[in-house]
This record gives structure tokens, C-alpha cells and sequence, in this order.
């Protein structure tokens, strides 16, 4: 099997996890900036971060022949802090030249707030301005519809985005089509309870069908898997998919996406 885990926070994971994910055929592994867990006290703290993201982690995935790419934002949970925000905005340029930066990621909203919902128009236009991919995290539970609908207007709402360089990530039955049905990808979060199960994101590939649409564990420092994308092609072998499908949709899709920006690159 040969796949890509295109949402991972490997910062928070062990050694044990690259080496698991490289014996279970991942060739390559993307990175969102996220929140840490604990809110950071300035923008020198996300400084040090994105250096973590650029330089450190690379070298980490490297050791066990795993190309390591990451994104660059402030996070939605930590944009309701406006003045921080904009300190972090202004760092951001200088570290998308970096070689293994793919985009603007993972912004999106939390709590649909006001405040959060300037600082992702802020962050569109950051990557409308520098040509950047998006990487959009979608809200937890009940908020989920509506965060979906406004993230969805406020890419709309700005002319210079194409649909086909932004992922929405973490859909669910809900939202997925208002995502497909508007030209955007969408990513499935494969997590144990919450976001998709992998018996819920089958069924999501069985009834909407497997265009513009990835796998992702989005494991990080809590409740989370980092091979649940195997473990999910495991599950649909089981149901009937045959391998060009499970190939089409761990692997060609991430990297048909993930190749519209030409730094990216796979294990060789
Ligand atoms: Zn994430």
C-alpha cells in the first residue's frame, strides 16, 4: 500500500509514529500550523513554531526517508486575539519561500465569531496576494454548518480564489456536499469518536464517490490516530473497494491536490 497523510501535527507525536507510518507506505506527510494545546503569549512564540515547522520537523521525517511539507497561519482559536493575529500575519511572508511551505493553513473559524471571521479574510488575502494554496479547518459539532457556510462565503467573496486550490477539511455527512458542490476539496478526519469514523467516512465515499475528496488522521497532542489512513484502506478492502479506488483516494488525490504547488514532492 503507498499513501499520503496529508493533515498530520507531528510536532506532538514520538518518533515510533514516523517510523509506523513509513512502514505502513506513507510517502510523504503535510503539516497545519495548529494551535498548541495552550494559547501562546506573542508572536514570538509562532516564530519559533514556524521555525519548527520549516526547519526542525523537516530534518525529524527525513531521518526515516519521509518528505515532511507544512502550512503557515494563526490559528482560528487563537484569532480572537486581533492585535496578535496581525503580529503573526506580518511574519508569515517572509517563511513562505521556504522550500517545503505549501500554503495558508489551517485556517478557518472556531467559534464563528466576529473577530475570527476578519482574521480568515485577512489570511485569504494573504494567500490571493502570494499565490499560496488554503487549507481550511471547518468548526467542531454544532457549529459546523453555519462555520462551514461562512468560511465558504468568505473564500467566495474574493474574486482571486479558485475553488480548486483550497481543501475544506474536516466534513462530515452535512456539509460534504455543500463543499464538492461549490468546486472546493474536501477532507475527511478520520478520528476514533468524533469528526469522521472510518465506517462513516465509507460512507460518505459511497454515497458522494471519491472526486475531490482525501483521508486525513489529523493526529496531534490529544485523542487521535496516526495510521488511521491505512487502517481506513484496511476497512474499505473489507467492503468491497477495489485497490486502484483505495490507491485513488489515499494517494493520487492527495498528491493531484497537493501538486499544484510545485514544491511539493514524494518519497523517492
Ligand atoms: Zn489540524
Amino acid at each position: 500500500m503507498r499513501y499520503i497523510e496529508p493533515h498530520a501535527h507531528m510536532v506532538s507525536r514520538v518518533t515510533d509514529d514516523y517510523q509506523d507510518m513509513v512502514t505502513s507506505g506513507c510517502q510523504a506527510v503535510c503539516e497545519p500550523a495548529f494551535w498548541a494545546g495552550f494559547d501562546r503569549s506573542s508572536a514570538e512564540g509562532f516564530r519559533d513554531y514556524f521555525a519548527q515547522l520549516t526547519e526542525h520537523e523537516p530534518k525529524r521525517a527525513a531521518k526515516f526517508g519521509l518528505p515532511h511539507f507544512c502550512w503557515l497561519c494563526i490559528n482560528p482559536k487563537e484569532s480572537e486575539d486581533v492585535k496578535l493575529a496581525e503580529e503573526v500575519l506580518a511574519l508569515i511572508p517572509r517563511f513562505l519561500e521556504r522550500p517545503s511551505v505549501l500554503g495558508i493553513g489551517e485556517i478557518g473559524l472556531n467559534k464563528n465569531s466576529r473577530n475570527e471571521l476578519k482574521v480568515l479574510e485577512r489570511h485569504v488575502d494573504l494567500a490571493a496576494r502570494c499565490d499560496q494554496l488554503i487549507l481550511v479547518h471547518t468548526p467542531h459539532l454544532e457549529d459546523k454548518f453555519k462555520g462551514t457556510r461562512l468560511t465558504l462565503d468568505a473564500l467566495r467573496g474574493d474574486r482571486r480564489i479558485r475553488p480548486e486550490r483550497c481543501i475544506i477539511d474536516h466534513v462530515e455527512e452535512h456539509t460534504v456536499r455543500m463543499v464538492l458542490d461549490a468546486g472546493f476539496w474536501a477532507g475527511m478526519t478520520l478520528y476514533p469518536e468524533t469528526k469522521c469514523t472510518p465506517a462513516r467516512a465509507i460512507d460518505i465515499l459511497d454515497r458522494y464517490g471519491q472526486e475531490r475528496l482525501w483521508l486525513n488522521s489529523a493526529c496531534d497532542w490529544g485523542v487521535s490516530v496516526p495510521l488511521s489512513v491505512p487502517r481506513t484502506a484496511l476497512e474499505m478492502r473489507r467492503r468491497g473497494y477495489s485497490a486502484e479506488r483505495i490507491d485513488q483516494i489515499v494517494y493520487q488525490n492527495p498528491r493531484a491536490f497537493l501538486s499544484q504547488c510545485p514544491k511539493f514532492h514524494l518519497a523517492s
